[in-house]
């Protein structure tokens, strides 16, 4: 088997190995670890479509981290999907109005993240012990909800790692909030930042780049790592789902062998589609990726222009995990797109720092015709709930629904009949005010949380865990600050002595 070495997205640092790239998170030269060549499934559809999640995982995964044993890659994955998913699909498919829901809410924070960050924590531990590191790693993250309560959950008693969560204290949701703040582990930490998402994400940043603290860290046995979806140890596990999902497609009889699906997938930080072009060209076939976005729209801008901009409204909708205006990942498909050129990418990126924004050449613009960009409003977000449940009494979450209606939008102008796996991000409990007033069932003064119920009795679907859990679960982290004062609070929470 041919090894797979990393390659920064703007050509500073080349052929590092995974476990190397995994540990650091992203590039010195500021750039995104890329795998350098994409590789092919090997394994026919004929035994896919036999295998357990884990052993797809396996399958996937075993073909990017090349230098891990198959017993390291086993274990992680042994560890990570377990019954800490509800059911032993781990990512089950649901049909509804046509399309089928590949479900990627059934892990411990019943979000997408989940997928993920279930993982990355021994994928993390594995790959620090094979670089030979032998300080404690923390994980910072700055959070707008999901990321920071599935990034704990992952990491909460991983020996040899601390986590630091910091989210804005009043943008995230009722729900998202009690998640974190009853978050138990000895080496978790949640912190509440007085300012919104941006302040947060600002501060981490500057963090991660304080060279001062990264010795006073290292000279005390700790150093940072990141738990974002730049880190490769995120992006391959992701791949997983989707060659998953069309195996049980074909196994179900839904699709013959060979026969091309579309793919739609609610996008923020491009992290999650990304996932699902590579197992393109790992020969998934794949027609079409529908790219859905919500009023933050500047992909579905993106990839009908082929100008990036971010210069506009941030606007906070209710499907606030892809309420973001730079996605970090879409670094990877330009490189992809450019012929691996880093100079043009290192040119595109310093172009959106200066003037927040960049435009492509008429080359690499033509190359993103495999995408579909479109977005739906709050209103269109809304009444998609609505509709669906009234024509199948399926529940979607904002999140999906988003995905669901750029799914009828395509169709729609396209004419096109393929058979569509729609990737379901979040379950509808995680945001039921917004659910609930989608189907006109509650007014603006209603809680999260007396909701629970009513959705249960309305939906039918059982209660997650995760919520029975935080319902009557004990506060555990109060701490806040402003968000000046991030690396003070480190200092603090690390113990950290002045040098
Ligand atoms: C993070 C998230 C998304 C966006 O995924 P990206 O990989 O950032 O594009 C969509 N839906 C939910 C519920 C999420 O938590």
């Amino acid at each position: 088997m041919s090894k797979i070495y990393y390659n920064s997205t703007r050509g500073g640092e080349r052929k590092i190995e995974a476990s190397y790239a995994i540990v650091k998170g992203i590039a010195e030269d500021g750039g995104l670890y890329v795998p350098d060549r994409i590789p092919e499934l090997k394994e026919t559809w004929r035994n896919l479509r036999s295998m357990s999640y884990q052993e797809v995982a396996y399958t996937v995964m075993k073909e990017y981290l090349t230098d891990f044993t198959e017993e390291e890659l086993r274990f992680c994955i042994d560890q990570a999907y377990d019954e800490k998913f509800d059911t032993e699909a781990i990512a089950p498919i649901t049909k509804a109005g046509d399309a089928y829901f590949l479900e990627l809410f059934h892990g411990r924070t019943i979000a997408f993240k989940d997928m993920a960050l279930s993982i990355l924590p021994y994928l993390m531990k594995v790959s620090a012990k094979k670089q030979n590191i032998h300080n404690e790693i923390v994980i910072l993250t700055a959070t707008s909800g999901d990321t920071g309560k599935a990034a704990l959950e992952g990491f909460a008693d991983v020996e040899g790692t601390k986590i630091i969560v910091f989210y804005p204290k009043d943008g995230v949701s009722p729900i998202q909030k009690q998640q974190m703040v009853t978050q138990k582990g000895n080496n978790t930490y949640v912190v509440g930042i007085e300012g919104n998402f941006d302040d947060a994400q600002n501060g981490v940043k500057d963090i991660f780049s304080n060279g001062a603290l990264r010795k006073r860290m290292n000279d005390q046995g700790y150093q940072f790592s990141s738990a974002n979806s730049i880190n490769i140890g995120r992006l391959v596990p992701q791949i997983v789902y989707y060659i998953y999902g069309y195996a049980q497609l074909l196994k179900a009889g839904e699709i013959e062998e060979g026969e091309s699906i579309n793919i739609t997938v609610p996008t923020g930080n491009f992290g999650n589609i990304l996932a699902a072009f590579y197992a393109k060209n790992m020969g998934l076939p794949i027609k079409k990726l529908l790219c859905a976005s919500n009023d933050n729209k500047v992909l579905y801008d993106f990839l009908n222009t082929g100008v990036y901009d971010k210069n506009r409204e941030f606007i906070v909708t209710i499907s606030p995990s892809m309420d973001i205006l730079i996605s970090s990942n879409l670094e990877r498909l330009l490189y992809s797109i450019s012929g691996e050129d880093g100079e043009e990418i290192d040119r595109l990126m310093a172009d959106l720092k200066e003037n927040g924004k960049y435009v492509l050449k008429e080359e690499m613009k033509s190359k993103l015709q495999g995408f579909y960009g479109n977005f739906a409003s709050e209103e269109e977000t809304s009444q998609a709930i609505k509709a669906l449940y009234g024509e199948d009494g399926y529940v979607m979450d904002p999140h999906t629904a988003v995905g669901y209606k750029v799914y009828e939008k395509y169709t729609e102008a396209a004419g096109d009949e393929t058979k569509t796996l729609i990737a379901s991000t979040a379950s509808p409990y995680k945001f039921t005010k917004s659910v609930m007033q989608a189907l006109g069932k509650a007014d603006d003064r209603a809680d999260d949380f007396a909701l629970i119920e009513k959705l249960h009795e309305l939906s039918k679907v059982t209660i997650p865990p995760a919520i029975e859990e935080i319902l009557h679960a004990p506060v555990l982290h109060t701490k806040s600050c402003k968000s000046n004062q991030m690396e003070t609070t480190i200092v603090e929470i690390l113990g950290l002595r002045e040098i």
